[in-house]
């Protein structure tokens, strides 16, 4: 089993050491993990949402290194960028200059409003929902269309306050899982939602059934920002997987997928 979707305390806003990240990977008998922190905005570190450009290198070597000193584990280096539209060369300029196995994709942000942050849950009251989720929807798309990112990180995250549109939303959905069948993106099942209002796993079952008659690849991750969380729910994130037919997930390398059976899977990823 794998975890994509792991921060460190480089961000401002996880705690833990790295190591004790992996630690907890190998209690939970997990066989490969990524780390994925925040890919430094501008301003981030300031307001404690991503690290520094500067304290980029010594993650990519802490990994490096974590990898030669836990040879029983795949230890990937993964990161996870913010997208907002504008910022595509930014981004392509910070991962070019890294050996990164995959970059996600996020959308945190509609225009300059952190829609998922709760500072900034006010925001939901000045806007119309319905109009908030077509807009998300639309930055998801346009993310995959940078053909920047290798996975779409927990791709429906407007839904964390548990904040629901009064339309359908199909035709969004199926416009955006053609974008990703399209750039050949593949998303995450992320479990961090069942540990936020909503109490759902990203996304959630109707949207993953979707995906799935699209045939868009999948990863697993717990979103961990605390070591404790590292493969957190991975029982119900497989199951899931299950109820809606998948068969297989992906990992990746250099960038590249790989596709693997989710049979291979061993039981002790249910006990956790
Ligand atoms: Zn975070
Ligand atoms: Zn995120």
């Amino acid at each position: 089993m794998i975890d994509y979707h792991i921060h460190t305390n480089l961000c401002g806003h996880a705690t833990g050491e790295m190591v004790d990240y992996v630690k907890e990977a190998i209690r939970c008998e997990l066989d490969e993990i990524g780390f994925s922190d925040h890919l430094p905005l501008v301003d981030g570190k300031e307001k404690n949402l991503t690290m520094l450009p500067d304290e980029l290198p010594n993650y990519v070597s802490e990994v490096m290194s974590l990898r030669k000193s836990f040879p029983e584990i795949r230890i990937k280096l993964g990161i996870e960028a913010d997208y907002i539209p504008g910022n595509e060369s930014y981004i392509k300029e910070l991962i070019i200059r890294y050996p990164f196995d995959y970059v996600i994709g996020s959308v945190h942000y509609i225009d300059k409003w952190a829609f998922d942050h709760p500072k900034e849950l006010s925001g939901w009251d000045e806007r119309d929902v319905n109009a908030v989720y077509e807009k998300y929807f639309e930055l998801l798309r346009k993310s995959a269309r940078t053909s920047l990112f290798d996975i779409i990180g927990h791709c429906d995250l407007v839904k964390k306050f548990g904040h629901r549109p009064s339309t359908e939303l199909t035709k969004d959905l199926i416009d955006t899982a053609k974008v990703f069948k399209e750039y050949g993106v593949a998303l995450e099942i992320n479990t961090s939602g069942l540990r936020k209002p909503v109490n759902e796993i990203y996304p959630s079952c109707e949207i993953l059934k979707l995906y799935r008659e699209y045939d868009i690849p999948i990863v697993f991750g717990s979103d961990a920002h605390t070591p404790d969380d590292v493969g957190r729910d991975f029982d119900r994130a497989v199951s899931l997987a299950r109820q809606v037919a998948y068969e297989e997930f992906v990992t990746f390398e250099n960038r590249e997928m790989k596709h693997q059976k989710l049979d291979s899977i061993g039981n002790s990823i249910l006990s956790l």
